[in-house]
Parts: C-alpha cells; structure tokens; sequence
C-alpha cells in the first residue's frame, strides 16, 4: 500500500481528482490569504502549542476512550470501543476546528467571523469560540433551518452572534454556505470564514482534517497504551466528513480497515437520503469536486437523514479519494437502523449520542457479531444527544402510529 499520510492534498489543493478551488476572482484573493496564513502556521510548534492549550484547557481534551463492554457483550463479538468527542466543551467535535479557525483569524489580525450552519451545531460552535476571542459572529442558515432548529439559534443569539436568515433556493444549509461564501468575496478585508466541515475550496479541507485529526491521534495512541494493539476496524459517521477524517487519518497507513456511515435516510433507494457517496456521483459544489446528490443536469438534490447534522448534499474531497482508493468502505445506515442504535447506546452504556454517531455505532453494530471477540471496532461518538430527544421521542411516537396502522 502506498503511504497515504502526507501526499495530500497536492500544491494546488487536489486529492487525486477531487477538491480544488473553483471560485471567482474576489474570493479567490481571500483563499489565498487564507492558504499563506495556514501555510505559515501549520508547522509551527509555537501556533500548534496554543491552539492544543486550548483544546486541552477550554474544550476538555483530551476526551475519552474505552470500551463498551455491556453493548459489545449484548451484540456477542467484537469488542466496540468508543471515541467520546460528546465530552468536549458544547458537546461535539466541531469545537475542535473552530478553536483552530479562530486561532487563525486571530493571527491574521481579523476581528469578524461568519460561518454556515444547517443544524445550527456549527454556527453554536463558532459563535462558542467568537465569544471566547473576542469576534463579531454573523451566521448565515438557511430560513428553513431557522425554522427547524429554533433551540440552536437561541444558543447562537445568546453567545451574541447575528443570524442571517438565507432565503435562496431550498432555504436550507447549501443555501447558507453560498450565502456566506458571496458575503466573504465582500468582506474579506477583516472576516474570517469559518467553513464548518472538510468541504469547500482548498485550503479548507486540509485545514479542518489539520484541525480534526486530534480525534484520531488521541484514539491511537490511547488504544495503543491500552491493548498494545491497533484496533481492527475504525467507523466514523459522514456528512461533510471532518470527524471522520478526523479520526481516520493518522491510521491511513495502518493495517485497519475503516468504514464512514452515510445517511441513508429512508433507503438508497428512496430520494430521502444524504448518501453523497453511496447515492451521489462526482461534480462541482461550494468551489471543489467531489461526490454530490445531483440529477442528471448537475442540479443538486436536497439531502434528507432524521439527524440533521448530516444532510449536506456534498462530501469532503478526501473522503471521494478514500472511497475510489477503496481505502475506507463508506455504507448507508438508515434513519431506523440510527434510531435504533441510539436507543442500544442508551439502554447499555449510559449515554445517550447524537443522532449523527448513532449512524458509526449502527454500522458497526451491523459488523460486531459476525466478528470474534479478540478484534476491536473503535466508534468515534462525535457528539452527545441531548439535542435531539424531542426528535427521537416524535420519531418513535410516528414509527408506532405507522406499525398499527
Ligand atoms: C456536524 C456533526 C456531524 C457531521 O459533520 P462531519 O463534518 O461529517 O463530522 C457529525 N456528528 C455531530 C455530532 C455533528 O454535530
């Protein structure tokens, strides 16, 4: 196997045929502010020291691993091990990159930051790390998110961010993060973007996965200390990506196999899913190739998945890599098989995920009892549920009604 850590992405921000920075003119002199920033900063050791003083002093790492024993000897074979990224500070791995963007818009001397949010959990994050240093925070989401999510814009008010209501298109998080990209051609002069995932134009994918790979440093060393082992096989769930390739990458060149959880909403094959990979084909999106929910034309479809922090019709670039390398397996794991798995996490072990993990823990549930009791799956749990009980509690009140019908 060729060595997969460090070869991309290349100097022009392409994994292979994938990623890239496809944008205008007026944006095209941001990002390559934001690429000389991020080149001078990402080797040196004074900038890393601070941004992992940060993480370890503000957000809590590092988090968590250990295995599930109950649920690992309930399913009857491989042990399942859980990655807590639900133990950080606001609950979720996003605050990992945005303590790394804000460090960065600091150093750049910005004083403003805006970000997209579908579900709101990445503009709270940002908000989160504006108020912590001191930004002016404007979120753009889309108008019917706004609706959606209505807990997650008052968290974002209340740490003193202004959300911007996007009414474009379908009105959801693809919307938001056009919005916010035609905004920042504009104002670049002293705002940062915060780009929430590993999507978008270079060098946005390589920074958050920079910025996430903590995740899967922690995990392996950890695992190491712990068993004197690599675990066998590492499942992530997948939206834009950033926990996933977060806890992937510092293992690519490792004998482990991996697989990233898609959406798979009411069915591959069903429209009502967010499978960018499994379901979509590779186009253009938000300035970079990759694999898209799009029809024939090219016109994108809208992702749907019961967990809302997953539909986003696109895919991080590395991600499109990995899966025609075949070096990670990227499977649907429906909205019942999530809700599911969130209900086992619960009953077993004391803790109750995000609606996104319970995808990973799905899909590894699916494998653990065809596997012996001597291999280890190791979950990245990238955020706590809390969040998403109202939800939970009104999809299994529906699924009921559906049965006795
Ligand atoms: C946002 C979110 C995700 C999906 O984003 P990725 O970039 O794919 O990691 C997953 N889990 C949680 C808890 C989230 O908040």
């Amino acid at each position: 196997m060729n060595k997969l850590i460090g070869q991309y992405p290349d100097a022009s921000g392409h994994f292979g045929p994938y990623g890239g920075r496809f944008v205008g003119e007026t944006l095209m002199s941001a990002l390559l502010d934001v690429e000389a920033a991020w080149a001078s900063v990402k080797n040196d050791p004074a900038f890393m020291a601070t941004y992992h003083a940060l993480l370890r002093d503000y957000a809590g790492r590092p988090t968590p691993l250990d295995c599930a024993t109950r649920l690992s000897d309930h399913l009857g074979g491989a042990r399942i091990w859980l990655k807590r990224e639900d133990c950080t500070h606001t609950g979720a791995h996003k605050i990992n990159n945005v303590v790394g963007q804000g460090l960065l818009a600091r150093h750049m001397g910005k004083r403003r930051v805006i970000a997209e949010t579908g579900a709101g959990q990445h503009g709270v994050a940002t908000a989160t790390i504006a108020a912590r240093f001191g930004f002016e925070c404007k979120v753009f989401m889309g108008a019917e998110d706004i609706a959606r999510q209505a807990p997650n814009v008052r968290r974002m008010e209340l740490l003193g961010a202004q959300v911007i209501p996007v009414q474009s298109g379908t009105r959801t998080l693809k919307d938001a993060m056009n919005e916010a990209l035609r905004y920042w051609s504009s104002a670049s002069e002293d705002t940062f973007y915060v780009i929430g995932s590993v999507a978008g134009p270079h060098p946005y994918p390589e920074m958050v996965r920079n910025f996430q790979r903590v995740i899967g440093d922690e995990a392996r060393a950890r695992f190491l200390e712990k068993n004197n082992r690599l675990p066998d096989l590492l499942v992530a769930c997948v939206g834009g990506g950033s926990n996933a390739i977060g806890l992937f990458y510092p293992f690519l060149d490792d004998p482990c196999e991996m697989i990233g959880a898609e959406a798979a909403g009411d069915g591959l094959d069903t429209p009502r899913h967010a499978a960018s990979i499994s379901g979509g084909s590779p186009g253009e999106l938000h300035g970079s190739i990759s694999y898209l929910l799009q029809n024939d034309e090219g016109q994108i479809h809208e992702a749907w998945s019961v967990s809302a922090g997953l539909d986003y019709p696109g895919v991080g670039p590395e991600h499109a890599l990995l899966h025609d390398l075949k070096r990670v397996r990227y499977e649907g794991v429906t909205d019942e098989e999530a809700i599911a798995a969130f209900q086992l996490l619960c009953k077993y072990e004391g803790i109750i995920p995000a609606l996104e993990s319970a995808h990973a823990l799905a899909a590894a549930i699916r494998v653990a009892p065809q596997r012996s009791r001597n291999e280890n799956i190791l979950v990245c749990l990238s955020g706590r549920g809390d969040k998403d009980l109202d939800h939970v509690t009104r999809y299994l009140k529906e699924a009921k009604g559906r049965k006795s019908e």
